[in-house]
């Protein structure tokens, strides 16, 4: 059986400690910065890949620290509890899994060490396309195979770290939706690389926060058979294996926002005198804090409990995402407690309050939006008939 641990081991601890080391050379004026001129954080990724953490999850036969989902979760809750953004390097801890797990043997030796020294960055993760959104079975790209190549044609949209990556992990349809038995199959999953390919273009998008989003699109791109992983036709499934990860992490996220949050909202609630007394003396302005707080701490239980449950091997799809979904959640709420108790400060730049509010939005949103976490909550823990 799978139990948590409701404190953290020493080495967890220390863990922690040396990741927010690391962030504190990276104070709100760097992130400020960049998001200003909506560029990515590259000396910062740089220096957690050479001190390993974003090899995390990656075994230590492969050159990684072989840790677990939690230590993983861990790292990204503390960059951004340090008041950063992990979204500019989480993907590759959740992406690097469906290599992991249904990769060969050669591309786990071609690709894990490389990916652990940080001489090649798997950061991209291309599912989304303009005219299916979360409807992913739809998907229209297409990645025909031709002799020792594949061929694909199609676009994405709102795919991120495309400029920052060498490598993305591609779904695309290899054999269209009317001669498949169920929708799900007939999907593939390509690891490509994507440096000077020919016919692929990348429009950066200006989003509402710096997350080097883009819209691609592939124009007769030739990628060598060698990039599919595992079996043909079976990609949708390995995405979906790698869902539970990506949500213990991305909940990981939202409980360093929701921390980051209530730190600031606390603090300044506490000093800050109107009407002769502490702002934070009203109930109106505590009440909002102590609710958020409330919901981080739930949330972090529940996110606690699926990355045990992942951890032990055991079953963990309603825990993750539940855990994503309050995670998102708790981060909400506690910008809006740290926005309202802000007044009009909240609104400047230069406190950071608004950039982090901008940036925990996205985790309501994707990489799942949380109604989709409330249809798999009724579908698959409650037995509910199916909603879409
Ligand atoms: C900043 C950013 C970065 C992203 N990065 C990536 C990336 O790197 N790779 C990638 O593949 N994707 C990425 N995405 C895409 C993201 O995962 C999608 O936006 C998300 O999955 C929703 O798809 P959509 O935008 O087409 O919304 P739609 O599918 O059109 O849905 C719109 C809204 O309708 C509602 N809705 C839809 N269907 C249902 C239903 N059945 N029941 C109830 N409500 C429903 C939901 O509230 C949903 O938010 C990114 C998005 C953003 C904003």
């Amino acid at each position: 059986m799978a139990s948590i641990d409701l404190a953290l081991s020493e080495e967890q601890r220390a863990l922690r400690a040396g990741v927010l080391e690391i962030c504190k050379r990276y104070p709100g004026e760097y992130w400020r910065d960049l998001d200003a001129r909506r560029e990515y954080p590259e000396k910062f990724v740089t220096e957690l890949t050479e001190a390993g953490y974003l090899a995390a999850l990656i075994p230590q036969e492969y050159g990684g620290a072989g840790l677990g989902i939690g230590e993983g979760g861990l790292i990204l809750e503390s960059i951004n509890y340090s008041g950063g953004n992990a979204g500019a390097c989480h993907a590759q801890m959740y992406i690097m899994g469906t290599v992991l797990r249904h990769g060969s043997e050669a591309q786990k030796r071609e690709y894990l060490p490389k990916i652990a020294t940080g001489a090649l960055r798997l950061q991209a993760f291309g599912v989304t396309e303009p005219n299916s959104g979360s409807d992913t079975t739809k998907l229209q790209t297409t990645a025909i195979r031709t002799g020792d190549r594949y061929v694909v044609n199609g676009q994405k949209i709102f795919i991120s770290r495309v400029l920052q990556s060498d490598l993305m992990l591609l779904l695309a349809r290899t054999t269209p939706v009317d001669r498949v038995k169920r929708k799900t199959d007939g999907l593939s999953v390509f690891l490509i690389d994507i440096r000077d390919l020919k016919g692929f273009e990348v429009r950066p998008l200006r989003m509402m926060m710096n997350h080097s989003t883009n819209a691609l699109f592939f124009d007769n791109v030739e990628i060598p058979v060698e990039s599919l992983i595992g079996e043909e036709g079976r990609g949708f499934h390995y995405i979906l294996d790698g869902m539970n990860a990506e949500r213990i992490l991305v909940a990981s996220d939202s409980l360093g926002d929701a921390r980051w949050f209530i730190e600031k909202a606390v603090a300044y609630s506490n000093q800050r005198v109107i009407f002769g007394r502490p702002i934070g003396a009203n109930q109106g302005v505590q009440f909002a804090i102590a609710r958020a707080h409330i919901s981080t701490d739930a949330a972090q239980l529940m996110r606690d409990k699926a990355a045990a449950l992942f951890d032990a091997g055991q079953p963990c799809g309603g825990e993750a995402n539940m855990a994503k979904y309050l995670g998102a959640e708790a981060a909400w709420e506690a910008g809006n407690a740290c926005i309202d108790c802000h007044g009009g400060y909240g609104y400047a730049e230069e406190y950071d309050v608004e950039r982090k509010f901008r940036e925990c939005r996205l985790y309501k949103t994707a990489p799942v939006n949380n109604n989709l976490v409330l249809a798999y909550v009724g579908e698959h823990v409650l037995g509910m008939p199916r909603s879409y």
